[in-house]
């Protein structure tokens, strides 16, 4: 008789995952089982006669996996859930569905299970000496729990329960408000002379999406693949102030999908959860497992960035100015909705630099030699290709990867361009963690990166654009953090870091991008074989920075307006829109409109994980410029240099505080002086 996969070993190289064996039926199974045997696991753990211990605790608790016994429910999760975003369809959709409300409760229960959490106490409060990567772990466990509510009586579980369960709905309707807003908008185009300026793709979107309408002409909507080259390339400026006064007025209207009042219980919310678990003010509560750590470390941030941008910043924008005022004479003033024109108008001038341009330069198998050779030159390690490891798309290509020494290190699947049921954009994941058994067998991790890359036609092979390439380091910058895994507990492995550190690796690596020396092993015309023209790089280099310091304080303005919100200590009472303009202000150029309002669509800090947590974006762009500043220093393939980072911080998770990891390879904390000099901005000098 057939035998579920899940259920034994795989039997394939390297116990890589059998998806040709896989039937869909076979997860509900294994889910099912996988719960089963995890609620046993849990039972022996409360049932244990001897007294509560890390290890007969702490560890098993993490693992759930007693007796050795590879634990199910994490092995079919992870196939399950990295399925659902690569290669879905309908039938597996439903199941999930269907298991969410499983494994949530499911989640609950050991979450909130009371017999449980006093042995976790007393291991927490009589523990004998840890490792540092023992006490992380104990101190997560612990933490988990506590802010679940474990310490809080009846009464205060129950309250915790009901404002998160409110805070859940209501992101829920701020969103699907949004995207109602979003789309009951549309610029409705019939006379072609108002399309002036537009490019063809932007064209053709726009009567395709008046064909769906059943509309004739071209139908413009507020999404940004649509809004964005209409702000960009529109010369019908009355049109762009339509445009722009719909996007940025959205939910702000005297109708249901407003959403002021939701954005203002939704900041309360946070901050009484937060208060009951024991912290001033929802920021406390997250950076208390973040890098950034303190309120005051995240406003120095942002502070030191409008410090430094501003002066650049302001100059920019008169730049802009000057360009439209060049072209429309010295009466025009400039408002919001002519910015990305005049400044798209000034980049060209400036630099005629055009994407497409790039393309025959990056042919996807070069690049991916490129990319290996990088890792290669920097670590040692080697990828072969292997077609005997089983995948779960013909496009999927699977490699071992080989340490410096000849041994064995991961398992790297890449899958690289769209195709339907997978999701966009583009990941890395993991099929297999890493860990260090009872044994002390180093089980090795398999990784996956997906993407979405530019396909190759009939005519042509795969062409990337810089970006895609880009995005391709990116990815596989985190696939080292996870290939390089070297801890004993899977849950601080790899990329299973605080939040405002995981983009360091990943970050890292796009600084290769743009230097002389990578380009040169790969960059190669695919037809002529000519190498990428110096003066081009230097061009590529030179543009980047085309307002950098506009952008930063963009960025900047919207971690302070997040800041100013979860840091809040009493109720929040203030009117939105007047709160919003007063708490960015510092880091606004120009005036502002007095109807506009961006919080109630802030997604990312109202429905989305970023509250308190928008100045992370900041944060790892200046991780990742400093940490790269110490390889222009040391020579950028220097291996030495490349071992130490590996060993600090790529090897080592979130065994340790990452700002410990980070002193530890750099010698110092970070500081922004590096993010500065690559954004070419001079600080002013202040007296001496
Ligand atoms: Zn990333």
């Amino acid at each position: 008789m057939r035998k579920n996969p899940f259920f034994e070993p795989y039997q394939t190289p390297h116990d890589t995952v059998p998806f040709d064996r896989i039937k869909i039926s076979d997860f509900e199974e294994a889910f099912m089982e996988g719960i089963r045997r995890e609620d046993e696991e849990i039972e022996k753990i409360i049932n244990d006669p001897e007294e509560p211990t890390f290890e007969n605790t702490i560890v098993r608790v993490d693992n759930e996996n007693g007796d050795n016994y590879y634990d199910l429910l994490s092995r079919v999760s992870t196939v399950f859930s990295c399925l659902l975003s690569a290669e879905t369809c309908d039938e597996l959709d439903q199941l999930a569905q269907k298991m969410s409300p499983i494994l949530t409760k499911h989640a609950n229960d050991i979450q909130l299970n009371p017999r449980l959490f006093e042995r976790i106490k007393h291991v927490y409060e009589h523990h004998r000496e840890l490792t540092p990567e023992e006490k992380m772990l104990l101190d997560n466990c612990y933490d988990g729990f506590v802010r679940s509510g474990a310490l809080l009586d009846e009464a205060g579980k129950e309250k915790l329960r009901q404002l998160s369960e409110e805070a859940s709905l209501l992101s829920l309707q701020f969103s699907q408000n949004l995207l109602k807003e979003n789309k009951a908008f549309t610029l409705h185009i019939t006379d072609e002379k108002q399309l002036d300026g537009l490019p063809e793709t932007a064209r053709e979107a726009a009567a395709l999406a008046a064909k769906e309408q059943e509309k004739t002409g071209w139908v413009f909507t507020l999404d940004t693949p649509s809004y964005s080259p209409f702000m960009t390339y529109s010369t019908q400026r009355e049109l762009r102030r339509q445009l722009y006064m719909a996007r940025n007025t959205e939910c702000t209207h005297d109708n249901s999908e407003n959403n002021i009042d939701i954005c203002k219980r939704l900041v309360n919310l946070r901050r009484e959860m937060a208060q009951l678990l024991g912290y001033e003010t929802f920021a406390d509560y997250v950076l208390k497992h973040r890098m950034a750590s303190t309120i005051g470390n995240v406003y120095k941030l942002l502070n030191d960035l409008i410090d430094a941008y501003r002066p650049t910043a302001e100059q920019e924008v008169k730049d802009i100015e000057a360009m439209a005022k060049k072209q429309e004479g010295d009466e025009f003033k400039l408002e919001p909705w002519d910015f990305s024109f005049y400044s798209h108008k000034l980049q060209l001038e400036r630099f005629n630099l055009d994407a497409e341009m790039l393309r025959p330069y990056f042919e996807l198998s070069k690049v991916i030699d490129g990319v290996f050779g990088l890792a290669h030159r920097l670590y040692g390690i080697t990828f072969k290709e292997n077609p005997e490891i089983p995948v779960y798309h013909p496009d999927v290509k699977a490699y071992e990867v080989y340490d410096k020494d000849g041994s064995y290190l991961a398992v790297f699947y890449a899958d690289f361009h769209p195709r339907k049921g997978k999701q966009g954009g583009a990941w890395m994941t993991e099929y297999q963690g890493q860990w260090i058994d009872e044994k002390g067998v180093n089980v090795r991790p398999h990784v996956s990166v997906v993407m979405n890359l530019t396909k190759p036609t009939e005519e042509k092979p795969a062409l990337l654009t810089l970006g895609e390439v880009e995005t391709f380091l990116h990815e596989f910058g985190h696939s080292l953090h996870g290939m390089f895994a070297n801890t004993r507990f899977e849950s601080l492995s790899g990329t299973n870091v605080w939040w405002d550190f995981v983009e360091l690796p990943s970050q890292f690596m796009e600084n290769f991008a743009i230097e002389k020396e990578f380009l040169r092993t790969f960059a190669f015309h695919y037809k002529t074989g000519e190498p990428l023209p110096d003066e081009l790089i230097e061009r590529i280099v030179k543009s980047r920075n085309f307002m950098a310091a506009y952008g930063c304080l963009r960025q900047v303005s919207f971690g302070l307006l997040d800041m100013a919100y979860y840091t809040k200590k009493e109720p929040f009472t203030d009117d939105i829109i007047p709160f919003e303009k007063k708490a960015w202000e510092r880091a606004i150029i120009g005036k502002q409109l007095p109807d506009t309002c961006m919080t109630v669509q802030f997604s990312h800090i109202m429905a989305g994980g970023y509250a308190a947590g928008y100045y992370s974006y900041k944060w790892a762009e200046v991780l990742d410029a400093d940490a790269f500043s110490v390889f222009k220093k040391e020579g950028i393939f220097n291996q030495a240099t490349a071992q130490r980072f590996r060993d600090c911080i790529l090897s080592k998770g979130g065994t340790e505080h990452p700002m410990t990891l980070y002193k530890n390879f750099k010698g110092s904390e970070p500081t922004i002086d590096a993010l500065l000099e690559r954004n070419g901005i001079k600080r002013q000098t202040t007296e001496a």
